[in-house]
């Protein structure tokens, strides 16, 4: 039996180095999975539900395009200088007066803190804004392919800034002893429950001040992240151990994950939050999308039907994506795994 079990666990240990280095879909950040890909994936196809008409005709027409590469940014991180830091801000970092501590921009934020040391923390609520400001700049260039790129992009870091452990140093437990929480709350709940969530949201409002609402995010992300610990932490002293985790096969591969009945007492501990943070997402994303647009002086669209994605786009989205997968093999030390 015991040589049995260790076999497992040898096979599982091996199995999961396999399934992070060679899974294309599994290029994660910080050793953990983002908001799983499924979830990144379905906040931005619902975002374009949100939109008003004259936007929706060009988003919908491209709408495979923006669930696809919602996850671009993900992929990204491993290779390409300066994305990880987007993803996140280990709040904590600053002290319990992060948010008054902190300037809402960059500008200001990089005088008073300097770059690299923000950048270490990292940087999304700043770099949402940047963000913003780009797709709006592209609206204004009528240039379909950024559009849809910075649309695509813009979706993921929203969607990241309503994860409460993306806004903690502790971001994956590694400090509190509860290694995997990350992608507990992010992938493996919406995994097992999100087709029972009620995601959808009636229309778009306009964001009046963007800074604002981006700190506001994450200010409400970093909020909830206490009772991610405390819940985890209480369910785990009452539950037995050994039923706390599972074996799964994932695409053919033997993999540990938290069990179902673990899994469901601890949502219902959560009473709603993953489904509230996931739908939040995509509120903010149609919005987003929307006050760029409006502040580009709401450019006509449909001209832009005929050029959506042409095959020349779709080629050089195809390129980079190989190219950033090379430089990750070739970059990413093996013992990373
Ligand atoms: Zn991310």
């Amino acid at each position: 039996m015991a040589s049995s079990k260790n076999f497992l666990q040898k096979t599982a240990i091996l199995s999961l180095a396999l399934f992070f280095c060679l899974a294309q879909k599994s290029v994660y950040g910080k050793g953990e999975p983002e908001w799983g890909f499924w979830a990144h994936k379905r906040i931005n196809r619902l975002a374009v539900f949100r939109l008003p008409a004259e936007m929706q005709y060009f988003y919908k027409n491209n709408i495979d395009y923006l669930t696809e590469n919602a996850v671009n940014p993900d992929k990204r991180r491993y290779a390409v200088v300066g994305e990880a830091e987007r993803h996140f801000i280990d709040l904590d970092v600053y002290g319990d007066s992060a948010l008054s501590v902190l300037p809402l921009f960059w500008n200001d934020a990089v005088a008073k803190m300097g770059e690299d040391s923000l950048r270490k923390h990292g940087i999304v609520p700043w770099h949402l804004q940047i963000a913003s400001y780009q797709l709006t700049e592209a609206f204004k260039q009528k240039n379909a392919g950024r559009i849809l790129r910075l649309s695509a992009d813009l979706g993921h870091y929203i969607a990241d800034a309503h994860v409460p452990l993306h806004t903690t140093r502790n971001y994956n437990g590694q400090l509190t002893g509860q290694e995997g929480i990350h992608g507990f709350w992010e992938s493996r709940l919406p995994e097992l429950f999100a087709e029972n969530y009620q995601l959808w949201i009636g229309e778009v409002r306009y964001i009046n001040h963007v800074s604002k609402e981006v700190w506001r995010v994450v200010e409400e992300s970093h909020a909830a992240s206490d009772s991610v610990f405390l819940f985890e932490k209480q369910l785990t002293t009452s539950f037995d151990p050994d039923k706390k985790y599972t074996y799964e096969l994932r695409n053919n591969i033997l993999t540990r994950t938290y069990s179902r009945e673990f899994s469901e007492r601890f949502d219902a501990m959560l009473s709603g939050q993953v489904e509230r943070r996931m739908k939040a997402s995509v509120a903010m994303v149609g919005d987003m999308w929307y006050t760029c647009w409006v502040n580009a002086g709401q450019p006509d669209l449909k001209s832009l039907l005929s050029e959506s994605l042409s095959p020349q786009v779709q080629n050089e989205e195809a390129a980079e994506q190989q190219s950033w997968l090379q430089r990750l093999l070739k970059v990413r030390p093996e013992s990373d795994n």
